[in-house]
């Protein structure tokens, strides 16, 4: 008898707000993490997109012989007729617990105003959906305002702490990786305090650039002890051109992973940190605090995503991997993924079951764990809080 994961309840522990209105690419281009305008004629040819559509057909209940044009075109149609109905079905077909989003997206170009995310809260209230705080959209806008050194910590610190104190923050995530990449060091408070006086006076000037970061990152890291709440770092692949994805290893943070003091920081590296695959199942094997989220590896690598989940499970122990897909700007990359992770992940349990290394009533508790019971038994903090909820917090606390 084969694994059944479809109705196994889905936490989604890394995803971004999808929008309607900030739909500006066309459908088939949007399965793609790069900025550089794509090529439908290209986009549509990669197999990401033969399984989106192969999907989708089924969802809709379409003859598999439709034309991507005319796919593409029932499915605009369902979801800007009715945006609620199309996102309730898609998410109670994969059986979505809740969505822990990182609200500091898009990249570039301008924020998700109040109204937009208005919006997508109540566009998803089928789901739970939990906050995590980009610090990099804290201390962005003050490097702005040119203030002083002191000022800046004391706002920023001021801003995470109203995070978890107020807003249900469930954990901070880092870009950093995209900027000075995640060979951070740590820097003494006089060091970074000199080194952003000459970064303000010269933005091109990266290693004072890399002493303000890696010291601002690791002031979170100190959060993260004192509140108990993790926290997701970039890394591997991201939006090109932005990301020099050489300076985004896992492996880079040998220094603050081997350091004593930061040893009790829950840090999961998101995006499987893909391609570093195997490194990060490594990495996670090594250090008790390491968690792995699988998000952008599920979907964006298609076929890859069997054999990659069995080179992380080399290592990796089940309780530390999450699954995440990274979803942004549309509703169907959450459901892609998860379509893709019940299926894939079944395929890979079926097989070890096959290969006699774990037996059927191990593997529905393994899929459990990555599915949904690693998600909650880590983002403990603020649980209780939900942005499109509010009849899960209670009063007195928020
Ligand atoms: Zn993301």
């Amino acid at each position: 008898m084969g694994i059944d994961l479809s109705k196994f309840p889905i936490i989604d522990d890394h995803c971004h707000p999808f929008v309607q209105s900030r739909e500006s690419k066309t459908f088939d281009n949007c399965f793609t993490l790069s900025l550089i305008p794509p090529k439908s004629r290209n986009t549509r040819n990669t197999l990401l997109f033969r399984m989106a559509r192969n999907e989708l057909i089924k969802h809709y209940n379409l003859d598999s012989t439709i034309t991507d044009d005319e796919l593409i075109k029932i499915r605009n149609e369902k979801y800007r007729t009715n945006p609620k109905a199309y996102v309730d079905k898609m998410f109670k077909e994969v059986n979505f617990e809740s969505f822990l989003v990182d609200y500091g997206f898009p990249v570039m170009g301008e924020r998700l105003s109040k109204q937009e995310l208005d919006w997508f809260h109540e566009t998803a209230d089928s789901v739970n959906v939990r906050r995590i705080h980009r610090v990099e959209s804290t201390f962005h806008p003050l490097f702005e305002e040119k203030i002083g050194f002191d000022e800046l910590e004391s706002k920023y610190l001021a801003v995470l702490r109203e995070e978890v104190e107020k807003k249900g923050t469930i954990a901070f995530k880092t870009v950093i990786a995209y900027h000075t990449g995640l060979n951070i060091q740590k820097t003494s408070k006089k060091q970074a305090s000199q080194s952003y006086q000459q970064f303000i006076a010269d933005p091109t000037n990266r290693k004072a650039e890399k002493q303000v970061r890696d010291y601002l990152v690791l002031l979170a890291f100190e959060l993260c002890l004192e509140y108990d709440i993790p926290i997701q770092m970039h890394s591997g692949a991201g939006d090109a051109p932005m990301i020099d994805v050489k300076q985004s290893s896992p492996l880079l943070m040998h220094t603050i992973l081997s350091d004593p003091h930061y040893q009790n920081v829950k840090i999961i590296f998101v995006h499987t940190a893909y391609p570093f695959v195997e490194e990060a199942g490594y990495l996670v094997n090594q250090y008790p605090n390491l968690y792995l989220d699988l998000s952008s590896m599920i979907p964006f690598s298609s076929i890859g995503i069997y054999p990659k989940l069995r080179q992380i499970l080399e290592m990796a122990p089940f309780t530390k991997v999450l699954y995440g897909s990274d979803g942004f700007t549309i509703p169907e990359i959450s459901w892609l993924g998860a379509r893709l992770i019940k299926s894939v992940l079944a395929k890979v349990l079926e097989d070890l079951i096959g290969e006699g290394i774990i037996d059927e009533s191990y593997a529905y508790q393994v899929a459990s764990m990555i599915l949904s019971e690693n998600a909650r038994s880590l983002y403990t903090k603020n649980w209780e809080f939900s942005m499109n909820q509010p009849s899960i917090i209670t009063q007195s606390e928020f």
